[in-house]
């Protein structure tokens, strides 16, 4: 728990979201300015900066979060059409909270470049 944190307080439920998928290591909750139909953050419980601070212990988080994005995906609705992962790191990456966190992002299509 990092005490300024935002995504640690709704974590510690200090914030109140709606949780829509929750489990020992994860939280997945709607982002609250959605840039897509469906727009839900998926993050660690455990406070982690950005990916550049995960280390060779957190293989098996990083496992389990990319395992479990699917399986929300689906209970969102956006398995079958497709979705997108986004993981903004640092200020070049576009991070403003910074708590890991994956977006997942569905319900249309996806530019691409990113802007
Ligand atoms: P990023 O710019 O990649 O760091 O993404 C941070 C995301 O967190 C943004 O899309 C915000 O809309 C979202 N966000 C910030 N505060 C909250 C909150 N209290 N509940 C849900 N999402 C939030
Ligand atoms: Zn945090």
């Amino acid at each position: 728990m990092q005490q300024d944190c935002i995504f640690c307080k709704i974590i510690n439920r200090e914030i109140p979201s709606e949780v829509f998928y929750e489990d020992e290591h994860v939280l997945a909750f709607p982002d609250i300015n959605p840039a897509a139909p469906v727009h839900i953050l998926v993050i660690p419980k455990r406070h982690i900066s950005n990916l550049t601070e995960i280390g060779s212990d957190d293989t098996a988080l990083l496992g389990h979060i990319m395992t479990v994005i699917p399986k929300i995906a689906a209970k969102a609705g956006i398995a079958e059409d497709g979705f997108r992962i986004v993981i903004n790191t640092k200020d070049n990456g576009g991070q403003t909270v910074h708590h890991l966190h994956c977006h997942l992002l569905g319900g249309r299509f996806m530019e691409w470049p990113p802007g």
